[in-house]
């Protein structure tokens, strides 16, 4: 299975402004000597040393992944800006000449999940086929909502693909061959869904938008079966625990209640996700620096989970 990862933030786009782009410039200048700028090798290593905050940008579209099974089976979880650019991709294969077949799951229909569907090129393209599962029995009303003209120009029914909306059962599984889908109802105002994924023994999990408060942790065997010893799980944490502390009901986790949660389940690596707007790539370094210093901490508990934080543009092997 094969993941990649096109939008990573939560609630809104969070583009780049140019006074961004001049601090991370500053501060790389500020952070060279003579030696570090001496030849182009030096630049190259120079410029591989330094934070990920200041050579790159954890990116600022909204949510949006792309799963390829072993057997060939695309999953689309989310809809948000990231979609565009994986639409413009996918349109360069069977998807541009209308004989693309796909599957999309989304978690709930807050803007940040849905927005990038008007701009989504194989959805125009006729012949293209999708499946579009959730366990919302009106998505389609919803999605053809935010389509209507006083919104977006074009409907959804002028989107020429074949687009069949499928409501899953609540908390069920099915099977597409092989490869197992189970949805998890998770704590967010409006309800959400979270997935996972499973084939040939690898089990990928999506968990986007969740408040696991003090009575979700009470209750948190009743999540066993959706986490367990799950290879990979993308976990909502949009905010610092004082932010949460301060953000009751508002629908999000903070990280140490994510590794709190995979270390129980023997969650092999973690990635934290859905990052909130106002975060800079400065902040998104700290947070997972903290979250580091958190497993750390308490060794035992967090045994040989992995931690990572999602970044526009990762791609994850199982
Ligand atoms: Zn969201
Ligand atoms: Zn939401």
């Amino acid at each position: 299975m094969r993941i990649k990862l096109w939008g990573v933030r939560g609630s809104i786009p969070t583009p780049l402004s140019t006074e961004i782009i001049k601090k991370k410039l500053k501060k790389a200048l500020t952070l060279a000597s003579p030696g570090d700028i001496s030849s182009e090798e030096s630049i190259d290593r120079f410029i591989n040393s330094l934070p990920y905050s200041v050579t790159g940008s954890y990116g600022g579209n909204t949510t949006c992944f792309e799963v390829r099974t072993d057997s060939g089976e695309l999953f689309i979880i989310d809809c948000g800006t990231g979609i565009k650019a994986l639409g413009m991709e996918l349109a360069k294969g069977d998807f541009g000449k209308g004989l693309g077949n796909g599957n999309v799951l989304l978690t709930h229909t807050h803007w940040d999940h849905i927005q990038g569907i008007p701009f989504f090129l194989p959805f125009f393209i006729e012949g293209n086929k999708f499946n579009i599962y959730s366990p919302f029995n009106d998505l389609k009303e919803r999605i053809e909502y935010q389509q209507v003209f006083t919104h977006f120009p074009v409907n959804l029914d002028y989107m020429l693909a074949t687009k069949e909306f499928i409501t899953l059962e609540k908390e069920s599984e099915f099977y597409l061959n092989d490869i197992k889908i189970m949805n998890k109802r998770m704590r967010h105002p409006g309800g959400a869904f979270g997935y996972r994924i499973e084939e040939n023994g690898k089990t990928f999990i999506y968990t986007s938008d969740c408040e696991f408060n003090v009575d979700e942790m009470n209750d948190i065997d009743t999540y066993k079966n959706f986490f367990q010893d799950a290879d990979v799980v993308v976990f909502d944490a949009q905010y610092t625990f004082n932010e949460f502390i301060d953000k009751i009901d508002w629908g999000h986790s903070p990280a140490s209640i994510a590794i709190d949660i995979a270390s129980r389940f023997n969650v092999k690596r973690l990635i934290l996700f859905h990052h909130d707007p106002d975060y800079s790539d400065e902040k998104l370094d700290e947070v997972l620096s903290n979250s580091k210093t958190y497993m750390s901490i308490n060794t035992r508990k967090s045994g040989s989970l992995q931690l990572d934080i999602a970044r526009e543009g990762m791609v994850i092997d199982l």
